[in-house]
């Protein structure tokens, strides 16, 4: 039997071959025999992802103006599906030239894909995937620029640091993917508190961005 496939099913496919590319290792983005609805995630993907990929740009660009000129990392940045297996919402791959930015977009509502690209892009800024003090460090510097809750460091926070800025994740990422992304969310840790000065305590984190 030969399926019938459409040309966004092709462009799907293709641009997850390329997104597979750039990955910490290519199970990362394994849509072809892994994942439920295959099909239907390369057809949605090859119909919407230049609109989300450029939402994601602007962030990126958001966290450039964060930083002198000479001091931006060359960064292209992608929206896709990471594997479930893995467990994160964000990738930075700091081995590419330029270093590249993964981040699973159904994973987290959408008001929260800002959080996963400042702290991918802190990776890239250091250049390292440590969630240590100089992590935490650019980190804060991110986030005071741009609205956001910053770390400040301390001695045994690096788990804290893995899942900073706080998101809160989906029930279903794949909905997403196949364009029935309610935004509905599970209950991760408690109420979104980042950007409000009464912050008395932290909730604690459940997965984290990579
Ligand atoms: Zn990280």
């Amino acid at each position: 039997m030969i399926l019938k496939q459409t040309d966004a099913f092709y462009r799907g496919q293709n641009y997850l071959r390329l997104v597979q590319g750039f990955a910490l290792e290519p199970g990362m983005v394994d849509l072809f025999d892994k994942e439920r609805d295959g099909i239907a995630i390369c057809t949605w993907i090859g119909k919407n992802i230049n609109s989300v990929n450029a939402t994601i740009n602007t962030y990126l660009e958001a966290c450039h103006q964060c930083f002198h000129p000479q001091e931006r990392p060359h960064i292209q940045i992608f929206a896709v599906p990471i594997a479930q297996s893995f467990g994160i919402d964000g990738l930075c791959n700091i081995l590419t030239n330029p270093i590249t930015i993964l981040v699973d977009v159904g994973r987290v509502a959408p008001k929260d894909w800002f959080g996963i690209v400042v702290h991918e892009y802190a990776h890239a800024h250091v250049g390292d995937y440590g969630h240590n003090q100089q992590f935490a460090n650019i980190l804060s510097h991110l986030c005071l620029g741009l609205g956001l809750e910053p770390p400040y460091w301390e001695t045994g926070m690096e788990q804290t640091l893995r899942s900073w800025p706080y998101c809160q994740s989906t029930i279903d990422p794949l909905e997403f993917w196949i364009g029935k992304g309610s935004g509905k969310v599970g209950h991760g840790g408690g109420s979104a508190v980042l950007g409000s000065p009464q912050v008395e305590q932290l909730p604690s984190w459940g997965i984290g961005h990579g």
